[in-house]
């Protein structure tokens, strides 16, 4: 293998060039980026850079060091085997990693929406967020609520808009969901609220109100960005379809970070991760595939977000397990998820590091765990372990 190209300047881009690098690849590394800034990372933006604790979020790579060719500001248009066509040109390819990561969702109306997904969105955002401006935040999920932090901290009006019947309805269902609701003090929360446009002057619902803004915010999901993969024969569904050791349909060509639906080992189902630990460690699987390593992908997902001055993690998968509330006391608390036999399928946690610490790893051991003891906040959740 003389020359791999990456798709996409993002985290998981940029690590898989990393990746290759610390394996030993000798050969030309490309890495092409729609974005004209050097790689960074995206989970700042929505908290330090927003709250204007700082301006940048660069990773931190020498991308001199590991010798590859940067290509900012270019966009891959289409994929055929061997090939890479792009805004400036064709490039030819012995491996390939896709990691063009995924893009804001839109809703409907010619009003100015703003989202949230680049540097230059965030720095947009907080030139607007200024005391006494009424923003309206549609959806009231991961992002949504992160940057109800930041426009309530900035002495913004702040309205979410959520469609479901609880923050976070849609992630980690309507019941935990619902115990974050107390987090938006100071927010006019409007819950079972549908959307119908965002206008000139604020957000048109279906019950035919009108919500006045002079900011709007569009926090309402993002899609894997595969669109320029549209006309290339490589197999998509909700994004671009991988085995357990992420490679695509196209020979040599493999998938990576927000955009990947890899083959979960572990779960026996595919999976699409939008969190930043994945595509931190899946390029080092992607890597070894490439080189002809034997390398399996087979994470328990990972993710945490801050918001109103609270640290929520998650780690697991709880699709079809029942959930179990451990309390806990001032305001810190957990649930966790347990499967038919009483396996920790997932861990949700509020600011309780060390229920998250434990239980991931219980995840990841496949435990079994005493669901009695495990509604006492005061037992360490490796104490529940039968
Ligand atoms: P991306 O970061 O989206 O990078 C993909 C890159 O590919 C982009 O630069 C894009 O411009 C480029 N690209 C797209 N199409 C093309 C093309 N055709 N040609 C060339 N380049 C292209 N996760 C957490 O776990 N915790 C958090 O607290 C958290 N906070 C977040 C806050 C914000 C505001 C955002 C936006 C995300 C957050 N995430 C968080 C999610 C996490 O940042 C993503 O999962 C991660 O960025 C995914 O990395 P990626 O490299 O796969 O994709």
């Amino acid at each position: 293998m003389n020359h791999v190209v990456v798709v996409g300047a993002g985290l998981a881009g940029v690590r898989s060039v990393e990746a290759l690098r610390g394996r030993g690849f000798p050969g030309r590394i490309t890495l092409v980026g729609e974005e004209r800034h050097r790689p960074y990372d995206r989970p700042p933006l929505s908290k330090a850079v927003l709250l204007g604790k700082t301006d940048q979020s660069y990773v931190d790579v020498d991308l001199d060091a590991l010798e590859v060719d940067f290509r900012p500001g270019v966009s891959a248009k289409g994929l055929r085997e061997g090939v890479l066509e792009t805004t400036e040109g064709e490039f030819t390819y012995d491996g390939l990693v896709i990691a063009t990561g995924a893009e804001p969702i839109k809703l409907p109306g010619d009003g100015m929406q703003h989202v949230l997904r680049t540097i230059d969105d965030a720095l947009t955002l907080r030139a607007v967020f200024v005391r006494g401006a009424r923003v309206a935040i549609i959806g009231a999920g991961w992002i949504g609520a992160e940057v109800a932090t930041a426009a309530l901290r900035a002495g913004c009006h702040v309205t979410v808009i959520e469609a479901g019947s609880a923050p976070l309805a849609h992630a980690i269902g309507p019941e935990v969901g619902s115990r974050t609701a107390a987090f938006y003090e100071g927010i006019d929360l409007r819950l079972d609220t549908m959307v119908g446009s965002v206008d000139e002057g604020g957000v048109q619902l279906l019950d035919g109100s009108f919500v006045d803004a002079d900011v709007v915010v569009t926090g309402i999901g993002v899609r894997p960005t595969v669109e320029w993969l549209a006309g290339s024969d490589i197999d998509l569904h909700n994004g671009v379809v991988t085995d357990e050791h992420l490679r695509t349909s196209l020979p040599g060509v493999l998938a990576v970070g927000d955009c990947a639906a890899w083959w979960s080992r572990r779960y026996r189902t595919r999976l699409r991760v939008e969190h930043w630990d994945t595509a931190l460690s899946a390029p080092e699987i992607a890597a070894a595939t490439l080189l002809g390593e034997e390398g399996v992908y087979d994470p328990v997902p990972y993710f945490w977000s801050e918001q109103f001055g609270h640290m929520v993690q998650y780690a697991g998968h709880h699709a079809g397990a029942r959930m179990i509330n451990r309390g806990g006391p001032d305001g810190k608390w957990s649930v966790c998820w347990l499967t038919d036999d009483d396996r920790l399928a997932a861990v949700l946690t509020v600011d309780r590091p060390r229920d998250l610490v434990q239980g991931r790893r219980i995840v990841e051991a496949g435990q079994r765990l005493d669901p009695s003891r495990l509604v006492d906040p005061d037992v360490p959740l490796r104490d529940c372990v039968v």
